[in-house]
């Protein structure tokens, strides 16, 4: 039975006779001897007829699935090749269709019909040279309906859209344990020109390649992978949409539909020039593990002190800063779960997303909406989370990263009120926390922050690859090295006339990165990572100067009080990240040639012996 009259349906009345012959006659992949040039007049004259038609009157647009002609399968969609290949963006606005007649029907959303009219054409071409049997004209289709028959088509079992999903699925899965067994810290899958695509893992602070991917890898592969990855393994609520966006950020925790053991990842895509890139966190969740020790992760001993100082404290705020990656996360962890309290006391943490799970605390996973923010009257997730917890008896509450006033506020609030709160911030020194949090997009005071009880912990971290003790090469050697390139060699002296004349160290420790590795590193020259931090908690004098605005002065003070101004020993109070980074070159752990990430050494002053308690810890 002809369920309804396609003509009548159709946003594209039959044209002439002529622009049909190409798109929609029955050629049946027979050679009918049409030439190149005849076939552009063709095109032109079907694009010329196409570009006149405008939106169809309301009553020929099919509102409803019941009103769809009975259909067998969808040719269409992100992961076909051709004409056939709908980007995601459009996979809802049209869909080629079998029909149960056996016809080919290309359907599409009327309302966005000036996006696909070129794909229209194009698709139909393909269609009638794979000598099928296509209608002559397109259906116009709420893109509700269009979405509908899509999502009955995928689930249909055995679909191929579906097989192509579960080895998409499986494809990524298999990326994902070849990161893990390289020991990789993350995941990058970019599309790039030329359709080629990248799968790069990060290893030691370095991006490489992952093996699979050196052969090759088009863009349509990867990008099958990162959308499948994002709408099948996602968790529940994690995501921050159903479907995946090649236009828009994305992004969500990957854990339970993962099935890797002690694996779980957080997914970021963001589109791009050629397409999207998506990054992929490796994320371990040893929940039941004995938590990794500070001194462990790289801390000095008189870091850990200081952690464990802060352990103590009923009250305040202590805030980690550094980059993204820089280990706040594994360190707050295992803060948190060496607490003497875990267990015995009430923890909460709200985060977004929940990364690690940690042992004894209450975890809460928000979405930090920028949608409900502009609206009127309506809560933050975020705010509505924490002003809950303020609410339930907390010893201890973890905000999360503090990036705008309402995250400042209620770190503030938690520590005014007698409770101990951690959050974590993005600043390159402890100099710079006060600065960034009293600037008018955080919003809080100097008075208030420099008010006696209010900063417990402030540090700052980094995570430095560590060099390979097998194959790290001496001075001698590394000078060698250099040689072939003047500006390497140049830099090479420079690093170690400042060190050995102008600081007056012993350099002989030192050791330089092998940069065509060993088999113990797999040809890397460096293995593994290690902390680099510089760590305080604010006396009277600190308190005084910040107050007044000498972030500086009260930093040097800081300094000049606790630093026993010996670079060569390994007692880090009062001293900074780069005086933590030259501490550990001068013990070979690390490459000297990156030393000056944590500052110039232009600009570099030892601090002064002067002080009575150098060498203390503070409050000791
Ligand atoms: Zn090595």
């Amino acid at each position: 039975m002809n369920l309804f009259d396609w003509r009548s349906r159709s946003p594209i009345p039959p044209p002439t006779a002529r622009a049909l012959a190409l798109p929609g006659s029955q050629r049946s992949g027979k050679d009918d001897g049409s030439d190149a040039s005849s076939e552009n007049e063709l095109a032109q004259a079907f694009f010329a007829h196409v570009t006149q038609v405008g939106v169809p009157a309301q009553e020929s647009v099919i509102k409803d699935a019941a009103s769809f002609p009975g259909w067998i399968t969808v040719l269409s969609g992100p992961a076909m090749t051709g004409a056939l290949n709908v980007p995601v963006e459009l996979q809802d606005k049209l869909l080629a269709v079998k029909l149960t007649s056996g016809r080919i029907a290309i359907a599409h959303d009327p309302l966005d019909f000036a996006q696909v009219k070129t794909r229209i054409y194009l698709m139909r071409a393909e269609l009638v040279d794979l000598g099928l049997d296509v209608q002559p004209n397109t259906l116009a289709v709420t893109a509700q309906v269009l979405r509908e028959i899509r999502v009955a088509a995928e689930k249909k079992t055995g679909s191929q859209g579906a097989e192509v999903r579960s080895a998409a699925v499986e494809q990524f899965r298999q990326w994902i344990v070849q990161a893990k067994e390289l020991g990789a810290t993350d995941v990058h899958l970019r599309i790039r020109g030329g359709n080629r695509a990248d799968v790069m893992v990060r290893v030691d602070g370095d991006l490489e390649h992952l093996p699979a991917s050196k052969a090759g890898l088009t863009n349509h592969q990867v990008l099958t992978c990162m959308k499948a990855a994002y709408e099948s393994l996602a968790d529940r609520h994690s995501n921050s949409d159903g479907n995946f966006s090649e236009l828009e950020t994305r992004s969500c925790i990957i854990d339970s539909q993962l099935g890797i053991p002690n694996l779980r990842l957080r997914f970021n895509s963001e589109r791009g020039f050629y397409g999207p890139a998506a990054v992929l966190r490796l994320l371990t969740t040893s929940v039941n593990h004995a938590p990794m020790g500070f001194a462990d992760m790289g801390f000095g001993l008189s870091h850990c002190a200081l952690l464990e100082k802060a352990q103590r404290m009923e009250s305040g705020l202590m805030i980690q800063c550094g980059i993204t990656g820089s280990g706040k996360t594994t360190a707050a962890k295992t803060f948190l779960e060496t607490h003497p309290k875990n267990g015995i006391g009430a923890f909460y943490q709200v985060a977004d997303p929940v990364e690690y799970l940690i042992r004894g605390v209450h975890q809460i996973g928000v979405q930090r909406s920028i949608a409900t923010l502009s609206q009127v009257g309506k809560k933050d997730p975020y705010t509505q989370t924490v002003e809950s917890v303020l609410r339930m008896d907390p010893d201890i509450v973890d905000v999360g990263e503090v990036r705008d006033p309402i995250s400042a506020r209620a770190a503030a609030i938690i520590a005014k009120t007698g409770q101990f709160a951690m959050c974590t911030m993005h600043t390159g020194s402890v100099m710079g926390i006060l600065n960034r949090l009293v600037d008018p997009n955080i919003g809080l005071s100097r008075s208030e922050l420099t008010a006696g009880n209010m900063l417990g912990l402030l540090s700052y971290q980094a995570l430095v690859p560590k060099l390979c003790p097998q194959c790290a090469l001496d001075l001698p050697h590394a000078r060698r090295n250099a040689q072939d390139t003047p500006r390497d060699q140049h830099y090479l002296d420079f690093i170690v006339q400042t060190l050995g004349q102008r600081l007056g160290l012993d350099t002989s420790g030192l050791r330089f990165r092998n940069h065509e590795g060993c088999e113990a590193c797999r040809q890397r020259g460096t293995k593994g990572l290690t902390i680099v931090a510089e760590m305080m908690i604010p006396d009277d004098e600190w308190l005084d100067l910040s107050a007044q605005g000498n972030d500086r002065a009260a930093w040097r003070n800081y300094q000049n009080t606790y630093s026993d101004g010996d670079l060569a020993s390994a007692n880090m109070c009062g001293k900074s990240a780069l005086e933590h980074a030259i501490y550990k070159a001068l013990n070979g752990a690390l490459d000297p040639i990156g030393l000056e990430r944590f500052g110039l050494f232009e600009k570099y002053q030892p601090s002064r012996r002067t002080h009575a308690k150098a060498g203390k810890e503070v409050l000791a």
